[in-house]
């Protein structure tokens, strides 16, 4: 019988049939997920045979619910995403002049979902416009609660904005010009040394190279440098035994894991020119949104990045595609289902059905190098198939052992 997915004191505890709300998206969400879900079925019964199956079940958000209820979260989605863990989801349209930021910020925000992870490398035969894309196999950990996203703007002009500029004058003699907008950004030590934590703890259970801290603190020192600054202390009080900083060990790590930083304009640069340098990423918010698209852009684009969103103390984690609606091809059954279908791999490796990930990745890859893909990987590649969204999730099917 179908159950809900638990946290233990040793984590989640994943039952067979585990029930796993998902939010189908606006725009072309429908086409990916009806794609997504057949790939998702025949991986687990290729993995596990009628050992094991999800209960999909699924929830209403985005402009499908508001049509509906005239609510674009109802709160019986969010409920459900906390009783159940773990949830996957489609692209949502931000609704216009409403009182969200983006519908996608609040889900992480109601849930303090504080770790984006982004895993980015290469598949072979995926189109990329850089002359060694295997050399990028990068994981990204950003930071999904502060910064600018968090943060207060005021408008130039306004009584707001004025009283501010006041405030700053008579208390720190700070004076920008009178017609500047302002913005106001949060970093915590709390907030930065958790997401740190999880990107450390991921690189030791993975056996991966480095985590490297991507910031801007030679300029905002007190912020990104402070986020560099934290994490060199969760190194020193919390995996002494486990990691170093570059600083301790002057690059030689041995058995540790080694953790190192590097400011963000030189890494946007290194990862074009010394991509294998970089392994686990652990970045701030805003850096993170530049770094993850400039980095997918490097491994065949949007189209196929996979994206989740993870509280690794309450469990609760949602995967989701990292593109957008793209309006304009909704309902054709043609755009690329990779980024869910992706996304549904890295919720497999959270859940621990790591045969389900490994699945899906290998015909994923396999599908790619027979050529056979949809249209925005077609008009990259010289004698490619050109597919339909579903007829790419068939191709995928064929080929699971
Ligand atoms: P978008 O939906 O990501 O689409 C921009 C372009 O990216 C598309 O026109 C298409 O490029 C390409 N693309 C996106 N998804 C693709 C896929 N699966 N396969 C192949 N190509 C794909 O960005 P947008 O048009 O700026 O945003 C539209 C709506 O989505 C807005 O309401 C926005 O707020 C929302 N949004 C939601 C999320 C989310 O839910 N996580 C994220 C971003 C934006 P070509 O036309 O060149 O082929």
């Amino acid at each position: 019988m179908a159950s809900v997915i638990t946290m233990g004191p040793d984590g989640l505890q994943v039952p067979d049939k585990p029930i796993i709300p998902f939010i189908e998206g606006d725009g072309i969400g429908p086409d990916i997920w009806a794609a997504s879900v057949r790939v998702f079925d025949a991986a687990v019964e290729s993995a596990y045979g009628s050992d094991r199956a999800v209960a999909w079940t699924q929830v209403p958000a985005g402009q499908a619910a508001f049509d509906e209820t005239g609510e674009w979260l109802p709160e019986e989605t969010v409920e459900s995403f906390r009783q159940h863990l773990v949830g996957i989801k489609g692209p949502l349209t931000t609704p216009v002049g409403g009182g969200m930021r983006s519908l996608n910020v609040a889900i992480r925000q109601i849930l303090d979902l504080y770790t984006c992870i982004r895993p980015v490398r290469w598949f072979q035969g995926v189109p990329s416009p850089v002359k060694h894309p295997e050399l990028v196999d990068m994981v990204i950990f950003r930071e999904n609660t502060e910064d600018v996203y968090a943060g207060l703007e005021l408008e130039s002009g306004t009584p707001e904005a004025v009283a501010l500029l006041d405030f700053i004058k008579s208390e720190y003699g700070w004076e920008p010009r009178p017609d500047a907008g302002l913005g106001l950004k949060p970093i915590s030590t709390t907030g930065s040394k958790r997401l740190i934590r999880a990107a450390i703890e991921y690189a030791l259970a993975n056996d991966r190279d480095s985590v490297t801290l991507v910031h801007k603190g030679n300029i905002m020192k007190f912020t990104e440098g402070a986020f560099r600054n934290w994490g060199y202390e969760v190194v020193k009080d919390e995996f002494s035994d486990r990691a170093v900083s570059w600083e301790d060990s002057g690059g030689v790590p041995g058995d540790k894991l080694l953790v190192k930083d590097v400011i963000a304009d030189a890494f946007l640069q290194q990862i074009l020119t010394r991509p294998a340098e970089y392994d686990v990423i652990a970045t701030t918010n805003l850096n993170g949104d530049y770094m993850s698209d400039a980095l997918a852009a490097q491994v065949g684009g949007i189209g196929i990045a996979p994206g989740g969103n993870i509280n690794y103390q309450t469990g609760v984690a949602i995967f989701e595609a990292t593109h957008g609606t793209a309006p304009k091809y909704a309902g054709q059954d043609k755009v690329n289902p990779g980024s869910v279908i992706l996304s549904g791999a890295l919720m497999f490796d959270y859940m621990g059905w790591v045969e389900v990930a490994d699945e899906i990745r290998r015909v994923l890859e396999a599908t790619v190098g027979d050529k056979i893909v949809t249209y925005d990987f077609a008009r990259l590649m010289e004698g490619a198939t050109e597919v339909k969204t579903s007829q790419f999730a068939d191709a995928m099917i064929e080929r699971m052992s």
